[in-house]
């Protein structure tokens, strides 16, 4: 089904889509066919980046309407799902399997061709970006054709593939790696001094299977740890255990935060900070967030801590985050354990633009890439610099695509000249 001259905004409702035509195809072959006759055509998955990588003028697709398969693969421990549903639908349905995945992000509600495509990860010291769960692809190319891609059969093209911006065809299927279902537990220990966590970076962040740091990088911070409870427990026990739920927002309501105070309780209602079962409006909200070597923690953590006063008066929060390297040649990740910068700004460019900048000037020179969905100050010559695959993903793109029907201006912008 398309809709002529639809007019839609993304999650945040900073980037109005006005594509020439919005497809919701209800079957595989349908979208197909509306890929073999179309000039120009990207994906839309649930609209959550706050970045331009979706945008087209041309047609734009949403998978949401696709029947909604899953297939569970017990001997290869994996599950096959459609390309545009959500964790948020998928998480339940294995839970009930008792299967798992290793990782999810802040908030499941996202889809996961989309979170894949992104390089979109979660937190922990061995956890890899959601992408690096991906098993499998199946991929509707140029002309309307299927291509089936394998992490086993592959290796180095599927590397490419994965987080690949949509720009080599839209996924319609996605296969994940699954494991048994697992208990976790999660506290956080409210106002830790900063001094702190600069001070004992690996322990903090070592505390737990997933742990945040949530500050306004002022004094202290909050540290949200998330245990698994087949694993054991670590020693660190800085700052003071909360004893009431909290929101990662100070003043933001309790209830959207998934449960803590310790509580056991199943991996898919511990491993989001917001609850997969109740779905968060649009915010009021700016995003930005930055992947460096993990190597560069602390360097980092004193860059930002000098411009607090700059920061703060303008973020709802900013999140530390950890993640594993993974081989994913545009995964923010590639090659390099990470810890990640994120920042939740509040929804004002003008005043947020000029601090942004200020953070990525200290940021940039020790190795920071710009998270693929969120915003970036940076231009695409500076960001592509950082990825040593990059002139390989241009090339990768012209293979598979090569009347450029999947390229939108922002991957143009980055990879037109490689
Ligand atoms: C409240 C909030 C919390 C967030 N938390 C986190 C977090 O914890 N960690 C993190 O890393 N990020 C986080 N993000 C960012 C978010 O995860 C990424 O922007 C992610 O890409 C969003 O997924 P989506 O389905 O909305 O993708 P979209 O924004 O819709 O699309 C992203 C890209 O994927 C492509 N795409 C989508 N579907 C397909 C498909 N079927 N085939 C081919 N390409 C496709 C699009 O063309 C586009 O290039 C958060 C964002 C919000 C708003």
């Amino acid at each position: 089904m398309a809709t002529a001259h639809a007019s839609i905004t993304n999650w945040a409702g900073n980037i109005t889509f006005a594509p020439s035509h919005l497809h919701r195809p209800e079957s595989v072959d349908e979208l197909r066919r509306i890929v073999a006759h179309s000039p120009k055509i990207r994906a839309l998955g649930t609209g959550h980046s706050f970045s331009r990588v979706a945008d087209t003028a041309h047609d734009l697709v949403q998978l949401d309407r696709l029947p909604r398969r899953v297939v569970i693969d017990h001997d290869a421990s994996t599950v096959t799902v459609t390309g545009g549903m959500r964790y948020a639908d998928l998480i339940y349905l294995l839970h009930q399997e008792r299967l798992a995945l290793a990782n999810l992000a802040s908030l499941p509600h996202i889809s996961i061709a989309g979170a894949c495509s992104t390089g979109t990860h979660g937190s922990g010291d061995t956890q890899r970006c959601l992408a690096a769960s991906v098993a499998g692809l199946e991929v509707v190319g140029p002309e309307g054709d299927l291509v089936e891609l394998s992490r086993d059969v592959d290796g180095d093209e599927f590397a490419g593939s994965v987080v690949a911006l949509g720009a080599l065809g839209i996924i319609s299927k996605v296969t994940l790696d699954v494991q048994p279902a697992y208990p976790m537990a999660q506290r956080v220990h409210a106002l830790v001094p900063l001094d702190e966590v600069a001070s004992s970076l690996d322990e903090v962040f070592g505390a737990a299977y997933s742990v945040s740091l949530f500050t306004d990088w002022r004094a202290t911070g909050d540290v949200w740890l998330k245990r698994r409870l087949d694993q054991p427990e670590t020693a660190w026990d800085g700052g003071r255990r909360a004893g009431v739920p909290m929101h990662p927002v100070p003043g933001m309501p309790v209830e959207l935060s998934t449960d803590q105070l310790d509580v056991a309780g199943p991996w898919h209602e511990r491993l989001p900070h917001f609850r997969p079962e109740l779905t968060p409006g649009a915010g009021e909200e700016l995003q930005s967030e930055f992947y460096l070597p993990r190597a560069a923690a602390p360097a980092a953590f004193a860059a930002i801590r000098e411009i607090a006063d700059l920061v703060a008066p303008v973020i709802h929060i900013a999140e530390v985050r950890t993640v594993r390297g993974d081989d994913l040649w545009l995964s923010p990740a590639y090659h390099r354990d990470t810890v990640t910068f994120h920042f939740t700004w509040v929804d004002d460019l003008d005043v947020v633009g000029p601090v942004l900048a200020e953070v990525e000037k200290r940021l940039r020179p020790l190795g920071a890439r710009p998270h693929w969905g969120k915003l970036t100050a940076a231009g695409p010559a500076e960001i592509v610099a950082g990825y040593e695959r990059a002139a390989d993903f241009a090339e990768l793109m012209r293979k598979r695509d090569p009347e450029g029907k999947f390229r939108n201006a922002f991957v143009d912008g980055l990879f037109g000249s490689l």
